[in-house]
């Protein structure tokens, strides 16, 4: 089952932790933020490691991105590939940092067996779950439901412009805005999230 009210509140947890809170949002300063949690680009990680980066796909089993965690120190490094070639642009790679975000504050490292979650061997070993719950935490933090009507967001081209999300990513979420939040009554959450955005848009 996916944690949806949990997930809600490490969005509002992160939200208060920051300085300031501007869409698209800047989900690499985000990391700061987090205890143990550091970020590397494909690009650093293979002229460090004096590799290629078709070396790093291969260690991450993504194209995308992946995190790494070190059991023993407790610690995260979260790799994302920045290349925009094959059609990863900053949206996706947006995308891609946030839900790598999301596995980590779900704790879904600790809860695994494996040392490292990678994107494609996750789906190979059925662990949907974790990636629902990743994605979820990655749409919520990226595009916050509660702050559609007061950002004017009447399409996905308003998701996209606003958040910053791929136009895959943006349609989608755009549809399940009409169909999910829309009409439902306004929680605590809901109300908070927007406070705490009204706060902090400055
Ligand atoms: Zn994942």
């Amino acid at each position: 089952m996916i944690r949806y009210v949990y997930i809600n509140n490490l969005v509002l947890n992160i939200y208060e932790k920051l300085p300031k809170i501007q869409f698209p949002l800047d989900i690499k300063s985000v990391i700061n933020y987090l205890p143990n949690c550091r970020y590397m680009s494909y690009q650093d990680f293979a002229k460090i490691n004096k590799c290629s980066i078709e070396d790093v796909i291969q260690i991450c089993e993504s194209k995308s991105g992946c995190t790494h965690y070190d059991v023993l120190q407790d610690r995260y490094l979260i790799l994302c590939n920045q290349s925009t070639q094959d059609n990863n642009n900053i949206g996706r790679q947006r995308w891609t940092c946030g839900h790598e975000i999301g596995h980590i504050v779900c704790n879904h490292h600790a809860m695994s067996a494996y040392e490292k979650l990678s994107e494609n061997s996750l789906l190979q070993t059925n662990n949907t779950e974790y990636e629902r719950e990743a994605d979820y935490f990655a749409a919520t933090i990226l595009a916050p439901f509660p702050l559609f009507k007061l950002l004017n967001i009447k399409s996905a081209i308003d998701v996209q412009n606003i958040f910053g999300l791929s136009a895959e990513a943006s349609l989608y979420r755009y549809k399940q805005y009409i169909k999910t939040y829309q009409t439902r009554y306004k929680t605590s959450w809901d109300n908070d999230i927007i406070r705490l955005y009204q706060k902090k848009n400055i």
